[in-house]
């Protein structure tokens, strides 16, 4: 019997496929293809997971697709095989995997065609009509002349920027045959050539080239050792073998200084993909990975799913970086699916970091990745002068002490910039009412509202709750509101009370939401009209100052006392990044470091900026411990507006896992309060599974998500499941 059946994958809760009939006049049908189906009365976009002759159904219950969407798969097979790897490994909906891999329009069922950015070229006739003179001097000879020029295919907005009125020369021309349109070609650019590669960059760049096929490198480069060099030297590698490069950056790495430098290196049109982005232009950039026009794919988590026609090289920048999981709906990891890809299509994977995760630490040491190790800076400089400000004795003038302010003041007279961190944006991390102690908490979560004194308003940040400020106490009346603690906000008004003559920049979620403020703060630091640069941790990634020679670390201790047992190693990696923007150009670095604990043991090796030997002193706490990456972890995780609810659905979870795991290899701790009780008015519950041995744990997970997904509460609680989980 011929395969007339269709097993599709469906964006649904279910974990399964369903059966449809194949068109009768549909041509070559293959897995990855989309198609429109009807789903219990509504329309919705699958993809063809497999064709099969049979049933489990019975012939008259199935129903035809509605419509094929593709001519041909927009997923190549080898991502049809991470998807369903994914599916097994994270127990997610095969549907919504795959529905998570394309990028919005094209999930939603649009033509791959209508995304396409067309561009024009000239054609031969048009070539022979330029040459032959047949055309007076008119608005249609310069944009032919335009076109002739250029070597590729140019697109609409680089018309628009060359000949404003191009439209009705550009129809004219069409129609003479003299310019033929094709799918969009970047525009050529002069590639430079970057600077001659050091012995320890030749030795990584030769061992990354050796691989034959699948490899996986670490690449521990301290900050400034030149990675992105090595990246650039193997991407043009892979370009001139003629295969793609894929490049993972964290979401705040994604900068303009990292595209520019890219652009101005690299040949081949560069796809960029992130999720700012408006859906046509991702869609765009997509296909143009898929179909192989464009030959480096640059973008954020989600660009691990950009399809290649011809893999070549996957590369995770700042691989420890916690933006690679995704935290919400399916919650996966892309640096973990980078090396999955990168071993299904048979390609190397070099994951870079100064400061590597601590997973990622230990397969290395395992011998699992080969380790390449970059331990001097490219230019020269030398690593950063730190030091401890012990809190505990200084006046403080807004978290900021006499010692840090002094070091400022030196280094911005002796022609330096100055950077100064804190993790925290805002004015206030909490209002508080002096006479009665009230203090403004958000209504729908267990948390303290934040004061945003320029607009003034209260903001929960964990559930985007905004109200007025008030200017008295709502249980009291009292007229004596005090911000508590230190935001951004806070820091930048004494910073301009103090230094009121230095230009300061401040670079947070909040002063750079709208489109194109980011790129002019950081253009204003970039030629020294602001000196002073203040920021939350979207000034720990990427960037590149060079004339900033002091870095400030206002309040180290938040890292300290937290429950995760993650905390230490985010502080580490933290303050050894933060280090790294300091002094990397001729001038020598300093980096100050406020806090009440001078005496913790972190600091003792963090003062040496020695982020091998901290780690390895974190690693022996994990062993000792069991905990990840010598365990490993799920979470079951539910919430509920009715607290009981959430308790009793993870209550039965519990009971179903001790009936399946009786031997004792998966512990089953909880349920308990997840560390934030209460959200956007929801109660939270957590369940957390452990285990010695993965396939404990995954075995455990096979058998338990079929039967705790037909419970009758959990279809009316709301719950998730996180493999490999980062916030516990
Ligand atoms: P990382 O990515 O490790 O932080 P980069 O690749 O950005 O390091 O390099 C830091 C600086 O050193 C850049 O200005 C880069 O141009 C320069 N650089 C990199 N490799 C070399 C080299 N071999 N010789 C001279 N300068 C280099
Ligand atoms: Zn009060
Ligand atoms: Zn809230």
């Amino acid at each position: 019997m011929s395969p007339n059946i269709l097993r599709i994958a469906v964006p649904t809760p279910l974990a399964r496929t369903f059966d449809y009939l194949a068109p009768s006049d549909a041509a070559a049908l293959v897995p990855g293809l989309r198609v429109s189906v009807d789903f219990a009365g509504r329309r919705l976009t699958g993809v063809i997971d497999a064709l099969a002759s049979d049933s489990a159904c019975p012939p008259e219950a199935l129903k035809p697709v509605l419509a094929v969407l593709d001519d041909t798969p927009l997923l190549p097979p080898a991502l049809l095989e991470l998807a369903r790897w994914a599916a097994r490994y994270y127990q997610h909906p095969l549907g919504e995997v795959y529905a998570a891999m394309l990028p919005g329009a094209l999930r939603h069922g649009r033509a791959a065609q209508d995304c396409i950015t067309p561009g024009w070229r000239i054609s031969a006739a048009g070539a022979q009509a330029l040459a032959g003179g047949q055309l007076r001097a008119s608005r249609q000879l310069t944009l032919l002349q335009t076109l002739a020029q250029a070597a590729g295919a140019l697109d609409r907005a680089t018309l628009r920027a060359l000949h404003a009125d191009y439209s009705a020369p550009l129809n004219a021309l069409l129609k003479r045959g003299w310019v033929e349109e094709v799918a969009a070609a970047g525009p050529l650019r002069a590639v430079q050539a970057g600077p001659e590669t050091n012995a320890e960059q030749q030795a990584a760049i030769d061992a990354v080239a050796a691989a034959d096929g699948f490899g996986a490198f670490l690449l521990d480069g301290v900050t400034g050792s030149g990675k992105t060099e090595v990246y650039l030297r193997l991407i043009e590698a892979t370009l001139a073998r003629g295969r793609q490069a894929l490049v993972l950056v964290p979401e705040i790495g994604l900068t303009p200084q990292l595209l520019a430098r890219f652009r101005v290196r690299l040949s081949g049109r560069i796809a960029v993909l992130h999720s700012r982005l408006a859906a046509g232009e991702r869609a765009d950039d997509w296909l143009a990975a898929a179909e192989g026009r464009a030959e480096v794919v640059i973008g954020t988590r989600s660009a691990v799913f950009a399809p290649l026609a011809r893999p070549g090289l996957i590369v995770v920048d700042e691989e420890h970086d916690a933006s690679y999981k995704q935290q919400e709906g399916w919650r996966y990891s892309a640096r973990d699916l980078a090396v999955v890809r990168a071993r299904l299509e048979r390609v190397p994977v070099l994951l870079g970091s100064a400061t590597p995760s601590l997973e990622t630490l230990a397969n290395a040491q395992r011998g699992r990745y080969g380790w390449l190790k970059l331990t001097r800076r490219a230019t020269g400089a030398r690593a950063p002068q730190m030091e401890l400000i012990d809190l505990r004795r200084q006046l403080l003038d807004e978290g900021l002490s006499r010692p840090l302010l002094q070091r400022v003041r030196t280094h911005l007279d002796a022609g330096g910039q100055v950077m100064l961190f804190l993790n925290r944006r805002g004015f206030a991390p909490a209002l508080f009412c002096h006479a009665c102690g009230w203090l403004a908490e958000c209504p729908h979560c267990a948390a303290r509202l934040t004061v945003h004194q320029r607009r003034r308003q209260l903001i929960c940040h964990h559930c985007g709750h905004t109200q007025r400020l008030p200017h008295a106490c709502p249980q009291c009346g009292a007229e004596e509101l005090l911000g508590l603690g230190h935001g951004t906000e806070r820091l930048e008004q004494a910073l301009v009370r103090h230094f009121p003559d230095v230009g300061i920049a401040r670079i947070d979620r909040d002063s750079t939401q709208r489109k194109g403020s980011l790129e002019r703060l950081l253009d204003a630091v970039q030629c020294g009209d602001k000196r002073l640069l203040l920021g939350t941790q979207m000034l720990a990634k990427g960037h590149h100052f060079p004339a900033v020679t002091l870095v400030g670390i206002v309040d180290a201790d938040q890292g300290l006392h937290s429950v995760d047992f993650r905390a230490a190693e985010r502080l580490a990696q933290l303050v050894v990044q933060v280090a790294g923007r300091a002094g990397r150009a001729e001038r020598p670095g300093s980096v100050v470091i406020q806090t009440h604990h001078p005496e913790h043991p972190l600091f003792a090796t963090l003062l040496h900026a020695d982020y091998a030997r901290l780690a390895e002193a974190l690693l022996a706490e994990r062993r000792a411990a069991q905990l990840p990456p010598f365990a490993h972890q799920a979470l079951l995780r539910a919430e509920d507006a009715d607290a009981e609810a959430a308790q009793a659905l993870l209550d039965q979870a519990a009971a179903l896992a001790d009936a399946l795991a009786a031997d004792g290899a998966v512990q089953c701790l909880g349920p308990v309060p997840a560390p934030m009780e209460r959200r956007g008015g929801r109660w939270r519950m957590q369940l957390l599974f452990e285990a010695a041995q993965r396939s404990a744990l995954h075995t455990l997970l096979e058998r338990l998500l079929p039967e705790f997904t037909a419970l009758p509460a959990a279809r009316r609680v709301r719950w998730s499941l996180d493999v490999d989980p980062l916030d516990l």
